[in-house]
């Protein structure tokens, strides 16, 4: 799914989300949410792209 357009703005990895361009290490959308699970986030894994769907 998605691989029509590679949104060269939003470099992502995670090959598990419907969003992801198969061939190439970017996502297909035009914008994403990003967001945070913690209530004082200080690190990285600290956020979430809330735009992830699953395939
Ligand atoms: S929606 Fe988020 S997780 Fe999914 S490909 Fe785009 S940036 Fe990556």
């Amino acid at each position: 799914m998605s691989t029509e357009r590679a949104n060269k703005c939003i470099a992502c990895s995670v090959t598990n989300c419907t969003h992801h361009c198969c061939d190439s290490d970017f996502c297909s959308l035009d914008r994403i949410q990003v967001g945070t699970h913690e209530t004082d986030p200080t690190v990285d894994q600290c956020t979430d792209c809330q735009s992830f769907k699953m395939k």
